[in-house]
């Protein structure tokens, strides 16, 4: 009989599944797709950073980006985030910034001069910029095969094509239906990333995590001087970045319903190139290849953080990261094990990102949320 059940073989899934594993606990994975990474792991803009403003995702995705470099299979590249603030968010991003420095990450604040040497831009209605010389990108399906390998070099076994169909407790032990047949185990993990508040409801319990779509566009190739890191006009969202020969350009539609909405949703090109073009004129001149762009679901929470840890007995929850669990998922690995084996986190305080926070109507800002 397994010891812990991990459902969902995305990024953070499979980090759960491998540090359990190596915690000396029989782990099965139950993943209701074909193969791992085919949820919001696979349809990542794949960016890691350390510039947030809170403390704790500042501390999750820093030892996670710590932890991928160690990985070939990560393939990290430290491209920079560079993020263009505007005059109306220059105090709140000095704050994040004073937050960023007392943790000891590494950002620079830059001149608006000094940003112009990573990408060419129109300054108006800035104030300064910043950059992280240790973000960058990974290779999130690379880490995700990687983590589901070691686990099962430790004995946990992977089962494709499996959904959980419900679950409940008794005995001690938490009992789950899928298609095949039923398994117990005194754990069980829901990594369901947007699916969770669906999942949530098969066991008949409310978890707040709801899917919303969100597209990355992709340029045709052009020869660009040099890189471009991943840079963010925090006056408008617009983000971009290079990939090879191509530039990767996203922005989040505050608009957009949460749901299942299958797709890519072209009507949110123009707003998105109206924002790109006013701050990055060059991209006047380059050519879109929609068939290199694609669409995924955000996993989105009321405060779009996580929820982390113990939710009920035996049960755990590790899902909702909002558009930021790629960078996060190698610390929640560790943190989850930890949760299981010690009955608590230990290497981070999770406290602010436990579920209780919207049972008691606490809410959590993230200024750095794209
Ligand atoms: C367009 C886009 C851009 C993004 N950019 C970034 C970025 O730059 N940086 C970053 O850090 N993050 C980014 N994200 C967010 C990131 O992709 C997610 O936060 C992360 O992949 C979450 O991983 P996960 O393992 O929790 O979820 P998922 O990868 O979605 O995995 C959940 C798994 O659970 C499985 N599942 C669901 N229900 C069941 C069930 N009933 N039974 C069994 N299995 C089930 C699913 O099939 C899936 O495989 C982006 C997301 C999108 C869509």
């Amino acid at each position: 009989m397994p010891e812990a059940l991990v459902v969902g073989a995305g990024i953070v899934g499979s980090a759960c599944a491998y540090r359990l594993a190596e915690a000396g606990l029989r782990v099965l994975v139950l993943e209701k797709e074909a193969t791992f990474a085919q949820g919001s792991t696979g349809k990542s803009a794949a960016g890691v950073r350390v510039q947030f403003s809170e403390p704790l995702n500042i501390l999750l995705s820093y030892h996670s980006i710590l932890e991928y470099q160690k990985i070939p299979e990560a393939g990290y590249r430290a491209i920079g985030y560079l993020f263009l603030v505007p005059q109306g968010l220059a105090g709140v991003q000095e704050e994040a910034l004073a937050t960023q420095r007392a943790l000891g990450v590494p950002v620079a604040k830059l001149s608006l001069a000094e940003a112009q040497a990573h990408v060419p831009f129109r300054e108006e209605g800035l104030a300064y910029a910043t950059f992280g010389p240790m973000d960058g990108v990974i290779d999130p399906h690379g880490v995700t095969a990687y983590y589901l390998r070691e686990a099962r070099r430790l004995g946990a076994e992977v089962r494709f094509s499996e959904p959980l169909l419900s679950a409940r407790r008794g005995k001690g032990v938490w009992r789950v239906r899928t298609p095949k047949g039923e398994w117990e185990a005194p754990f069980l993990l829901l990594c369901t990333g947007a699916w969770t508040g669906e999942v949530g409801r098969r066991l008949g319990m409310h978890l707040p995590v709801y899917p919303v779509r969100r597209m990355v566009f992709a340029t045709a190739p052009a020869p660009f001087p040099h890189a471009f890191p991943l840079t963010i006009d925090l006056a408008t969202g617009f983000y971009l970045r290079s990939e090879g020969p191509r530039l990767l350009l996203g922005r989040s539609n505050p608009a957009e319903p949460p749901g299942f909405r299958e797709g890519m949703d072209w009507e949110w090109l123009g707003p998105t190139l109206e924002a790109g073009l006013s701050r990055f004129p060059f991209l006047e001149g380059l050519a879109l290849d929609r068939r290199a762009s694609w669409w995924g679901y955000y996993e989105v929470t009321p405060d779009q953080n996580p929820i982390l840890g113990f939710v009920e007995e035996g049960l755990l929850v590790a899902a909702g990261f909002s558009g930021h669990g790629v960078q996060q998922a190698a610390m929640v690995g560790r943190l989850m094990a930890e949760e299981v084996v010690h009955g608590q986190a230990q290497s981070l305080d999770i406290r602010p990102f436990r579920l209780d926070r919207f049972r008691e109507g606490r809410f959590l800002k993230e200024q750095g949320i794209v």
